[in-house]
C-alpha cells in the first residue's frame, strides 16, 4: 500500500505516473491487470448543468459616503442578492448571484454572466441605493473578490427522463417540449469519467481536498445538498479569477437558463481497493430512467447506452433548404450556430440541432437507451464528456508539472 504522502513526494519530484480516467479505462478494456505499482494518480472530470452553482462577488460601486445601503443589483440584467455584509456607507457592494438566475435579456442567465466575467468582458452593473441609481460597467478585474460556490455538483450519477404520457410536456430537462409515449429521452452525467463514479465511497473526496472548478484550483467543502449514499455529490469553492470560460457557461432551456460547471479531481492510487473502484466502466453504471412528470424511476439503462453516440455534431450547411426557419439558431442552448450554419467551439454536443432541423443539416449518432420498455432515442444531453475529459487533462497537466497536492487538509 502506498501512502498519499509517498505520492505527494513523487508529484513534487516530477516522478508520479498520472493518467486520466479515460486512459485508465483503456487499459481495463484491453484486459490488462493494473496494480498500484503501475499508476500513482488518476484524474477524473465532469462537465454539465449544475444548478447549485453561485458566485459571491464584491466591488466598489461608488466612493464611500455616496450612499448608505445598496438595495438591489443586476449584472447584465441578472438579479443578484445583496449581502450578506451590510457595507453601510462605504460604497462597497457584496452580492450573491445564482447560476440559475434569469436576466431580463432573453436567453441570458447567471451561467452566461459568470462565463462573460471570466472571459474578461465588461458587464453592466445597475445598483439601486437609498440615494439613487448607479449604472456602471464592471469587469472581473474591478472586483475585490469573486468566488464561486458549487452547492451541489459532480453527482455520482443522474437519471434519464422520458415522458410516458400522451401529451408533450415542458420541463427543466428539455430544450423542446418532451414528446409523449416515451418517444425520446434526455440525460445528464459523464459516466465512467465522473469523479465520484471512480470513488463511490468518497475515500479521496474529503473536505479540504484540492479540486479544479471550471479549471481553477479550489477545494472540496464536503458533500453537497441532496447527497445520499447512493447518489453522492460535492460542494466546492474556487476563485473565479483563475477559471477557464471554455469550462463553464450558460445553457438555454425551455424553462429558462441553466448553469454549466466543470469539476476535476485527482484520485491517489494507494491500494487495490482504489484500483477496483477506478475499474468501473460505462456498461457497469446504471442510468435510471424516470417519468419526467413525477421524477420516479421505472426502468434502467446504462451510461454505455447514453454515451454510445458521437460526442460532436457534423454540419452540412448546403443541405439547408428552409433557411428562414432558423430553428437551429433559435434553439441551440449554447448559441453555437453561426448565420452560415457552421458550428462554433461553444457547442457541447447537446443534440438539439440534430433533433430540430427539418433538412437534416446536422447529424450525429445520438445514442439510444436500451430499456425493458424498449429502445428510446436520446434527444438531449445536458453534460459534455469532451469538456469533462478536458478538465481531467488539465488537472493531469498540473499534477505532472508538480503543481498539486493530494489529500484533504481540513
Ligand atoms: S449540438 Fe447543436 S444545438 Fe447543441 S450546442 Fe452544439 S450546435 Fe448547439
Ligand atoms: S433548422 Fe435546419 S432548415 Fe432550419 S435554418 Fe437551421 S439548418 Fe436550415
Amino acid at each position: 500500500m502506498k501512502s498519499i504522502e509517498n505520492i505527494n513526494t513523487k508529484i513534487s519530484e516530477g516522478t508520479a505516473v498520472v493518467w486520466t480516467a479515460s486512459e485508465f479505462k483503456k487499459h481495463i478494456r484491453a484486459g490488462e491487470t493494473i496494480t498500484p505499482g503501475d499508476v500513482d494518480v488518476v484524474t477524473c472530470g465532469t462537465f454539465g448543468v449544475m444548478s447549485g452553482t453561485a458566485a459571491v462577488l464584491a466591488f466598489q460601486a461608488a466612493p464611500a459616503g455616496s450612499f448608505t445601503h445598496a438595495h438591489s443589483l443586476t449584472l447584465n440584467g441578472v438579479p443578484a442578492h445583496i449581502g450578506p455584509c451590510p457595507n453601510e456607507s462605504n460604497g462597497h457592494v457584496d452580492a450573491i448571484v445564482y447560476g440559475t438566475a434569469q436576466s431580463d435579456r432573453p436567453g441570458y442567465g447567471g451561467g452566461h454572466l459568470f462565463a462573460d466575467l471570466v472571459a474578461g468582458k465588461s458587464v453592466e452593473a445597475v445598483i439601486e441605493t437609498d440615494t439613487g441609481t448607479i449604472t456602471k460597467p464592471i469587469t472581473l478585474a474591478d472586483m475585490s473578490s469573486a468566488k464561486m460556490i458549487v452547492t451541489r455538483g459532480a453527482f455520482k450519477n443522474y437519471m434519464a427522463f422520458v415522458n410516458p404520457g400522451e401529451e408533450e410536456v415542458s420541463t427543466i430537462f428539455s430544450v423542446l417540449p418532451m414528446q409523449g409515449n416515451m418517444r425520446e429521452a434526455t440525460f445528464s452525467g459523464c459516466g465512467e469519467i465522473n469523479p465520484l463514479e471512480n470513488d463511490p465511497e468518497l475515500r479521496y473526496h474529503t473536505p479540504g481536498t484540492a479540486a479544479l472548478v471550471n479549471g481553477a484550483p479550489g477545494i472540496i467543502l464536503g458533500t453537497g445538498t441532496r447527497t445520499s449514499a447512493a447518489k453522492p455529490n460535492l460542494s466546492l469553492a474556487a476563485d473565479m479569477r483563475e477559471m477557464d470560460p471554455n469550462l463553464m457557461g450558460g445553457f438555454k432551456m425551455i424553462a429558462g437558463c441553466e448553469c454549466l460547471t466543470s469539476v476535476a479531481t485527482a484520485i491517489p492510487v494507494t491500494d487495490s481497493a482504489a484500483i477496483a473502484a477506478l475499474s468501473v466502466l460505462d456498461e457497469h453504471i446504471p442510468l435510471p430512467v424516470a417519468n419526467v412528470a413525477n421524477r420516479t424511476a421505472f426502468d434502467t439503462a446504462t451510461y454505455a447506452d447514453a454515451w454510445s453516440g458521437d460526442a460532436r455534431i457534423h454540419a452540412v450547411p448546403d443541405n439547408c433548404k428552409t433557411p428562414d426557419c432558423i430553428r437551429c439558431r433559435d434553439l441551440c442552448p449554447r448559441e453555437a450556430i453561426r448565420p452560415d450554419l457552421t458550428i462554433t467551439k461553444s457547442c457541447m454536443g447537446c443534440l438539439t440541432c440534430v433533433a430540430v432541423c427539418p433538412d437534416h443539416v446536422f447529424s450525429a449518432e445520438t445514442g439510444t437507451l436500451r430499456t425493458i420498455s424498449g429502445d428510446i432515442p436520446i434527444v438531449l444531453r445536458q453534460s459534455d464528456r469532451v469538456r469533462g475529459e478536458l478538465a481531467a487533462l488539465l488537472l493531469r497537466s498540473r499534477i505532472r508539472a508538480g503543481n498539486w497536492k493530494l489529500g484533504g487538509v481540513l
